[in-house]
């Protein structure tokens, strides 16, 4: 992986210690700030481990409850509402950076949704919250 200062761009930088295990943390030689990997990403601060992660972003694309994920992880619910927005944010943009080309073939798929995330209309029909 090609490594890039986050605030200036420079491919210039040195190594400056482990913030964790496994966590390289590297001081750029042109403007000498300090960045890592998860630096200017939706990572960037988060302490849960990598095993927990994978787990949390599973539930969460299962459409577990808040609920269930505070149970199954031992996460506070605050944790678990704000991955759940990032995790919804991040394929909402990653979707609008779609095109499609060529031959599209479209196929229906259902996802099941929480009740609680359905509103009702004026006509009385409900709706998936956006
Ligand atoms: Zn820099």
């Amino acid at each position: 992986m090609e490594i890039k200062c986050p605030t200036c761009g420079s491919e210039d930088y040195v190594k400056a210690g482990l913030i964790a295990k496994e966590k390289q943390r590297y001081k750029c030689l042109n403007c000498k700030r300090r960045f890592n990997d998860l630096s200017r990403t939706v990572f960037h601060g988060q302490k849960l481990s990598g095993r927990v992660m994978r787990k949390l972003f599973a539930l969460i694309i299962r459409d577990a409850t808040i609920e269930d994920i505070v149970e199954l992880l031992g996460v506070s619910i605050i944790t678990a509402y704000v991955w759940r927005i990032k995790v919804y944010k991040c394929l909402g943009n990653y979707q609008k950076s779609v095109v499609l080309s060529g031959n599209v073939w479209i196929d229906e798929f259902f996802i099941p949704v929480n009740r609680k995330d359905l509103i009702m209309n004026k006509e009385k029909n409900y709706k998936v919250l956006a």
